[in-house]
């Protein structure tokens, strides 16, 4: 028979009362912990070129269903237009992102952007770069362990059609 036991144990194996030979396994041992794996693409349809949207209960439910009680989180934007980024749920600073993003990267005139051949996206790109692809969270006791006011948005800036961010669960 082979038993999980912890690191402090004294006896690396022992006879059991049957005969047979009771073999530690220790706690450090890969196999000792499966790690669980989840994959969920969490799919927009933002009617807007712009908009910034609170995920933070969606990647909830993705904790939920994958049983990971210690791990990590990670959720990114499959998309080089779009973002995910972790700040306030306040319409006020959701505001003053779009108006400094319009500052260093304006819409508009679309034909001042060498990437603007045949589309109108530059600024997106450079919007998207700006407020970041992805981002990590730590897994404790079952909950994300975010900050007091940490909320994590999807952030749009080519919307207007179907797109998709991925939730990947690592942990145990
Ligand atoms: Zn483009």
């Amino acid at each position: 028979m082979i038993t999980l036991r912890n690191a402090d144990s004294q006896f690396p194996g022992r006879l059991t009362a049957n005969g047979g030979v009771e073999l530690v396994v220790f706690r450090s041992s890969w196999y000792y912990c499966p790690m669980k794996s989840f994959r969920k693409e969490l799919w927009f349809n933002i009617p807007t070129r712009r908009a910034f949207v609170n995920i933070t209960s969606q990647i909830q439910d993705c904790l939920k269903e994958s049983g990971v009680a210690e791990g990590l989180v990670l959720v990114n934007a499959m998309h080089i237009t779009a973002s995910v980024f972790i700040n306030d749920d306040d319409p006020g600073l959701h505001h003053d992102y779009e108006v400094w993003l319009e500052k260093l990267a304006p819409h508009e005139p679309v034909s001042a952007y060498h990437h603007n051949h045949g589309e109108d996206n530059a600024d997106a790109h450079l919007k998207r770069q700006i407020m970041g692809r992805e981002v990590v969270v730590a897994i404790t006791e079952g909950k994300l362990d975010l900050g007091p006011w940490e909320q994590i948005f999807y952030g749009e800036f080519d919307g207007r059609r179907k797109k998709r961010a991925l939730v990947k669960i690592i942990g145990e």
